[in-house]
């Protein structure tokens, strides 16, 4: 087998400023694209004596920004973990977090309940599979590593918020909003690999400040905190 297509740890990061501050602190470096008709890429290393390898979503050079949302996803979970089945799957990133359940600016959640907020069927069965609330395993030692809070994520294809989203977010209680973490899950289940998401909050949804202007000003800030979270992640898996 091609050394350069297997992982232990696996670690898709949807944005590629998300996921600077990890590559530059685990020293991984560029291996290139995960497919030839995708612009997603890849990054390699052996850290604390394991292959570590970060999948990012990549450029769209159509419309000139990253390939955020659950399309793009969807499919480079598929590709990723096809190529290297790996033993844990991570999808590390920002999130919108919730003042109204104890959240601040840059707390690191370890969510294990994914839903998706903006997939509304009335229909029976397609209503479930829809939201497709699905809760995952917890990894106490990962958790505790990476000092994470519980949490339940839910995922839609919006920044913005709308007035159902709202009632929604309160009624299942969600502490982080993102664009990609239930599209992810899904994908993991049908592989049958193991998975985990540490997600860092870079704006507060329930708070006046707009999300845009927020997530902009925290982003550094916020995603360093996220590099040194899967750091101690990454360290803990190891031993394991
Ligand atoms: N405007 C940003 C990119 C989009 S932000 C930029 O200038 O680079 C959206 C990304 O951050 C998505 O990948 C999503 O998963 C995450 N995110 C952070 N806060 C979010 C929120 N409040 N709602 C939805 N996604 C959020």
């Amino acid at each position: 087998m091609n050394d350069r297509n297997t992982s232990d740890l696996l670690i898709q990061v949807a944005l590629h400023a998300e996921a600077l501050p990890i590559i530059r602190l685990l020293s991984l470096h560029p291996i290139g694209r995960l497919d030839s008709n995708l612009p997603s890429e890849l990054w390699q290393g052996s850290v604390h004596g394991h292959r570590i390898t970060i999948v990012t979503h990549g450029r769209d050079c159509e419309f000139d920004c990253d390939r955020i949302g659950t399309e793009s996803a969807t499919i480079v979970a598929f590709l990723a973990l096809r190529m290297m089945r790996p033993k844990l799957f991570i999808n590390a990133g920002t999130c919108g977090g919730f003042a109204t359940q104890g959240a601040a600016i840059g707390d690191i959640y370890m969510p294990t309940r994914f839903l998706f907020h903006d997939q509304r069927v009335a229909l029976p069965k397609f209503d479930a599979f829809a939201v497709a609330d699905r809760t995952t395993s917890d990894f106490p030692a990962i958790r505790a590593a990476a000092n994470a809070k519980h949490g339940t994520c839910s995922t839609g294809s919006s920044l913005d918020t709308t007035v159902h989203e709202i009632a929604f977010f309160a009624a299942e209680s969600v502490t982080c909003k993102d664009m990609e973490a239930a599209a992810i899950v899904r994908v993991a289940v049908d592989l049958e690999t193991p998975f985990a998401a540490l997600k860092v909050v870079t704006d507060l949804v329930d708070h006046r400040q707009a999300v845009q202007e927020s997530f902009q000003r925290n982003l550094e800030f916020a995603t360093d905190r996220l590099a040194h979270a899967v750091d101690h992640a990454a360290r803990v898996f190891s031993a394991a």
